[in-house]
């Protein structure tokens, strides 16, 4: 045993720590400078490129056997994955609905990572801030204390785990125990065919089945149809299902559509359901000064989804789910296992936050929020989504007063849905012509936009969920959308051979 004991103490363990600290501090150093340089100048670089060839190749490697200094790796990291990002930390990046980060959010994700907390739960001060930026988000949406809350990985995630709860809550069986094959009466949930495409996801994986979440009409601003709502509630009730909860809209994803909240938390009261409110888009207008009356009715919600990584500007990725009824929140997800117990004192004596979703290791989304929310304070983000509502106004403006554009939607918030339309060509041709001229702005790195339909017809779409965009950024698009518009019906080019 001895002699064991001796040998085993002479080799020296290895382990991930640097050999040569000093080394790692320069690089990290220089690692800061570059990103700080790279926030900086990102007007200055095109809003995206295509990846050459060339650089795309090297991306196929197999699983690295031998180690490379760190500064090499950096290098690569520059040369192959910083200058080929995906845009929306630019000034002109509208497309789908994304945040554009910020720079104290990138150091809290850093020291996020440094500390290496796992968010499962437990007593330390990670789980405090997670705790504490919950309650910011009750605050911000005007929940009562008592409500329940977790950080997700995005709205996604946050509306799958709302929806859980109202499944549950309203099943009025153990489903958790039994499943859904065990239910007297099968479940019907509703939105409007507005709705994000995460909703049908949830409801498959929540075994209900797509068919059970009813797409209800929306009115010629796309608002889900009240009256069309309840008769198709009615209808099924009549048919033997149990209608269990309403899906409704703060900020739907093709043009912002803010459903009547407070009409939809009335039907449901009425007929006894859930009210879930997918604010992943709208619900921060709630700390807007000059819009917060668009999102009226959102704290009636029983449980709401809302995504920091969108209009709080948080690095990917953090969600959040926020549940009225917390010990309904709780008995979706509890389990209490064996290796989890909790105890009177020490590290397991904290809150097990695991208990509260779906995952159970879980990193430390919280610090980036809450670290930026200290450094502006939430007014200032309300302003800025303010600011962008005004722009999303003022391009609506500009696209009206330009005679080749034309508005597809009316913009409520801060999303425009429009066209080129020079007169004269059909559907298909002026999808056609649309499409080149989208891609052909994300190719030329002027500007991102993506498209959409809206009832069966094609358009652009901006969506200005960006602290960088200014009011020249705006010009810009419209003279460029213009200028290639007009070139392309100019030089005749054959719309049957675009995309
Ligand atoms: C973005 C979005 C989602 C999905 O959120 P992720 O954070 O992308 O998972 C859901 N609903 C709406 C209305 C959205 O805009």
């Amino acid at each position: 045993m001895d002699t064991n004991h001796k040998s085993l103490s002479v080799r020296a363990e290895d382990t991930l720590d640097p050999h040569d600290w000093e080394v790692v501090a320069q690089l990290g150093h220089d690692t800061i400078d570059l990103a700080i340089d790279y926030l900086r100048h990102v007007r200055d670089r095109p809003a995206w490129r295509e990846m050459p060839q060339e650089v795309r190749s090297r991306f196929k490697g197999g699983l690295p056997q031998e180690p490379q200094p760190l500064e090499a790796v950096l290098q690569r990291v520059t040369e192959d994955v910083m200058a080929y990002p995906m845009g929306n930390v630019h000034p002109r990046f509208w497309a789908w609905y994304m945040g554009s980060g910020n720079m104290t959010g990138a150091l809290a994700d850093f020291m996020a990572a440094v500390q290496g907390s796992n968010l499962g739960g437990g007593n330390h001060a990670a789980a405090l801030v997670d705790r504490q930026v919950i309650d910011w988000c009750k605050e911000i949406v005007g929940f009562p204390a008592s409500a329940s809350g977790t950080l997700t990985s995005g709205g996604s995630v946050a509306n799958l785990i709302g929806l859980t709860v109202a499944r549950n809550v309203k099943a009025g069986m153990d489903i958790r125990e039994h499943g859904v094959a065990a239910l007297p009466k099968k479940l019907r949930f509703y939105g409007s065919d507005q709705i994000h495409n995460c909703h049908r996801k949830a409801v498959e994986t929540l075994g209900i089945g797509n068919a059970a979440l009813r797409r209800i009409e929306t009115d010629a601003d796309f608002r889900i149809d009240i009256a069309a709502l309840r008769m198709a509630i009615a209808e099924d009730r009549a048919a033997g299902f149990l209608p269990a909860c309403i899906i409704g809209n703060a900020g739907a994803v093709n043009t912002g559509v803010i459903d009547d909240l407070a009409m939809l938390a009335d039907v449901a009261a009425e007929e006894d359901m859930w009210f879930h409110v997918d604010g992943c888009i709208g619900a921060l207008i709630a700390i807007a000064p000059r819009n917060r009356a668009l999102v009226a009715g959102l704290e009636r919600a029983d449980s709401l989804a809302l995504d920091p990584h969108k209009w709080l500007h948080a690095p990917f990725d953090v969600g959040c789910c926020l549940v009225r009824d917390a010990g309904a929140h709780h008995a979706a997800f509890a389990t209490q296992p064996e290796y989890l117990a909790s105890a009177p004192r020490g590290i397991a004596s904290g809150e097990w936050l695991y208990e509260l979703g779906l995952q159970t290791s879980r990193g430390f989304r919280a610090l980036k929020v809450w670290m930026a929310l200290q450094e502006h304070g939430a007014e200032k983000f309300g302003r800025l989504i303010d600011q962008n509502i005004d722009q999303a106004r003022t391009l609506a403006r500009m696209i009206s007063k330009t005679p080749q554009l034309c508005l597809m939607a009316p913009t409520i918030i801060n999303i425009v849905c429009f066209r080129f339309d020079p007169g004269g060509l059909d559907e298909d041709g002026l999808k056609a012509l649309n499409t080149e001229i989208m891609l052909q702005l994300q190719e030329d790195g002027i500007a991102v936009l993506s498209d959409t339909a809206l009832h069966g017809k094609h358009c652009l779409r901006a969506a200005i969920c960006n602290h960088r965009t200014r009011h020249d950024d705006l010009e810009l698009l419209v003279t460029e959308i213009v200028r290639r518009g007009d070139t392309l019906l100019e030089t005749r080019v054959k719309l049957e051979d675009l995309p």
